[in-house]
């Protein structure tokens, strides 16, 4: 499905397809069962321009518009999505927050190495009393002197223990959301310690981390934003962060849609190809809508934001729609792989394993249902 992609978007995809095919596809399945992508493969990303779409050239990245940006989302989402999320938590949600929110210093001295991946950046927002009612987050940064110096603990902060830079959010009065304030923390500054959590359902080859923060000293040219502008940061970056979900799940649900499509015309039973069976092509006639759904609404999305438009509703559609159409279809790949699809020789069953997450992060379902209902209807149900 190519609606009017201009030739630069197709040779990206293009270029982003083979490459993947070439350094990701073959090795995903020993990555998810290390619980570690190689990271070499970072580098070769970045050489191709992964970190630094969307970053502009003056500031080291290679450009470019939104819809590349979800066409290289989807085809990472298709290899493999610990590798997606790494991207978009990197350069996605910490470098869009460096460049719209920072001041000339933060992105001269961040986003040259965010583009090109010799830094990696983690997002910290959730807390473990915290995770969809955010604005009510408890970690504090306090002021001393030019100084402010933070305590507390995120949880599940994907690129925690990989990351260099950790962009966290505090609270630094009292005044509910608006009293949460963003910094740029290196994570080697003192009483900066990051944990890996282990045994994820899905995603496995993607470092995700807990982050304790005791007594981190940072200067105020630390400070992301104004005071009390932390949440609102926090909410735009994720708008933008649920296209790179939604694309990526486009990505899994066309990687279910191609498995289940070469299974069924190989496997036989009954004497025929189970493609010739009415309830198998059902299975794999879902996934195709699915997948051309998915995409037009997260193309949709990408298209708002290159020209200027709001974006906000659409972000939270497409991710709704597309993170849900990715578990559906990748149960429905299992489906259609049998007892193969159950086991690592088919791409199918970590398909669903990593596709789980999307209807939890960055909003869960009900959050982007609640966010869509007070677009509708003027009423907040939070
Ligand atoms: C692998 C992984 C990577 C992650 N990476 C990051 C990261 O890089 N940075 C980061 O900051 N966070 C990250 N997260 C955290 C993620 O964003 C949160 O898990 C998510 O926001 C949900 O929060 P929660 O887990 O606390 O669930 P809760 O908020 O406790 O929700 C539990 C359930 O209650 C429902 N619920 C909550 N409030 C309402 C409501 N008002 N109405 C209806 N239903 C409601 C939810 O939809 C959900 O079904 C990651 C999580 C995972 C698992």
């Amino acid at each position: 499905m190519d609606l009017s992609l201009t030739e630069d978007q197709q040779a990206f995809r293009d270029l982003a397809r083979d490459f993947l095919e070439r350094e990701a596809v073959p090795h995903r399945m020993r990555w998810d069962r290390e619980e570690s992508v190689d990271l070499a493969i970072v580098r070769k990303m970045a050489d191709l321009g992964f970190f630094g779409l969307t970053i502009p050239e003056e500031y080291g990245g290679v450009g470019g518009d939104y819809v590349t940006y979800s066409l290289a989302m989807e085809e990472l989402g298709r290899a493999d999505s610990a590798l997606r999320g790494i991207v978009s938590v990197s350069s996605g949600l910490v470098g869009k927050s460096i460049l719209f929110h920072g001041s000339e210093e933060q992105k001269r001295e961040w986003l040259p190495q965010l583009a090109t991946a010799s830094t990696l950046g983690c997002f910290g927002l959730t807390e473990p009393g915290t995770g969809s009612d955010a604005g009510n987050l408890t970690s504090r940064a306090v002021r001393d002197g030019s100084d402010w110096v933070l305590d507390g603990q995120k949880l599940f902060i994907t690129n925690g223990t990989w990351a260099h830079v950790a962009l966290v959010f505090a609270r630094t009065s009292d005044d509910g959301p608006r009293g949460v304030t963003a910094f740029l923390v290196p994570t080697d500054t003192p009483g900066f310690v990051a944990r890996e959590v282990t045994g994820k359902l899905g995603l496995r080859g993607q470092a995700t981390a807990e982050l304790f923060l005791d007594g981190v000293r940072v200067p105020d040219a630390a400070r992301l934003g104004e005071v009390g502008q932390g949440f609102r940061i926090a909410m735009g970056t994720l708008d933008k962060g649920r296209l790179a979900v939604a694309s990526g799940c486009v990505g899994i649900v066309q990687g279910c849609l191609e498995a289940s499509v070469a299974y069924a015309t190989r496997r036989t039973q009954f004497g025929k190809p189970i493609a010739s069976f009415q309830l198998v092509q059902d299975l794999i006639a879902d996934m195709s809508v699915d997948a051309d759904a998915a995409r037009l609404l997260a193309w949709r999305c990408a298209d708002l934001v290159d020209r200027g438009e709001p974006y906000g509703t659409a972000a939270s559609k497409a991710k709704l729609f597309a993170s849900e159409a990715a578990v559906r279809a990748a149960n429905n790949a299992i489906q259609v792989h049998g007892g193969a699809g159950y086991v690592d020789d088919f791409p199918v069953a970590k398909y669903l394993r990593d596709a789980r997450v999307m209807t939890l992060y960055e909003g869960t379902s009900q959050i982007q249902k609640l966010l869509i209902g007070r677009a509708e209807t003027g009423v907040s149900a939070f």
